[in-house]
């Protein structure tokens, strides 16, 4: 069955778009069937880490019922099918969110993972995003103000009763105060993954290629298809926090070694 899993975040620039563009290119250098939907409408950029810059359909004519989802196809050469969203801003004034989950589900049937880049805050826009997943991946930095961000898209989530997969700290550096173990107690959540500060990001972004394609051996790439593993499950190491993981913590003030 197809997974349709939503990168989303309490604040914007946090890099759900750089995660989702990432993660797609590494399940499928792993073999599996992805697609990667914009559902940002108001702030798309997904199509121009694939090098998409433009093109005459997009998930706005979806929405606006002018065209079918499979003609907002692209097909990349990794294998990722990418649908973009619209740039235009004539396009972005007159496109309200419309739910097109059973399209999505329909269109993709084939597929392994559909990853959908959300927007941000809580408007009809991310609402509608949230909508159309089945399950999510929650990216923040590991600072005080965007945690408590994501902790309100976190309950949001949880009254859709949505699963959440696990965590993604984004743009750590050696300086950050709030640790892995620590995050992910507080949410309850597994931490998939802690993907370090690098400016090869942003150079990859010029280069229109996700890191993981144009420099696969780099520690961001490594850490991008590590997360990949641990959500496909090929690597079953999932850090699940567990009842007993938290009284441990408390006692004895660190995990327990298993
Ligand atoms: P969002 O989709 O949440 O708004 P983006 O993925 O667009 O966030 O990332 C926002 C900016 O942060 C981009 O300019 C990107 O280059 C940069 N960025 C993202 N992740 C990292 C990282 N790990 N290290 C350095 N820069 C990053
Ligand atoms: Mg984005």
């Amino acid at each position: 069955m197809t997974r349709i899993i939503g990168v989303v975040s309490g604040k914007g620039g946090v890099g759900k778009t750089t995660l989702v563009s990432n993660l797609g290119a590494s399940l499928a250098k792993d073999g599996f069937n992805v697609a990667i939907l914009d559902a940002n409408l108001t702030g798309a950029n997904l199509g121009l880490h694939y090098g998409l810059i433009s093109y005459p359909i997009s998930v706005h004519d979806v929405m606006k019922k002018n065209a079918a989802l499979s003609d907002a196809v692209y097909k990349h050469p990794s294998g990722v099918d990418v649908v973009p969203a619209s740039l235009s801003f004539e396009d972005i004034l007159d496109t309200p969110p419309v739910n097109i989950g059973q399209e999505i589900k329909t269109t993709f049937a084939d597929k392994d993972y559909v990853l959908i880049d959300a927007a941000t805050g809580l408007d009809r826009e991310t609402l509608n995003a949230i909508d159309m997943c089945d399950e999510f991946i929650l990216v923040t930095h590991p600072e005080l103000p965007t945690i408590s961000d994501a902790l309100r898209t976190k309950s949001i989530i949880n009254k859709y009763e949505k699963k959440i997969t696990g965590i993604v700290l984004n743009r750590v550096t050696k300086k950050d105060e709030l640790k892995k173990d620590y995050i992910a107690s507080f949410f309850k959540l597994p931490v998939l993954g802690v993907v370090p500060e690098d400016s090869s990001i942003r150079r990859s972004i010029e280069m229109k290629t996700p890191i993981v394609l144009h420099n696969p051996k780099h520690k961001v790439s490594l850490e991008m298809n590590r997360i990949a593993s641990k959500i496909s499950g090929k690597d079953t190491k999932i850090e699940n926090i567990t009842v007993w993981d938290q009284i441990f913590t408390t006692i004895f003030g660190k995990k327990k070694t298993k």
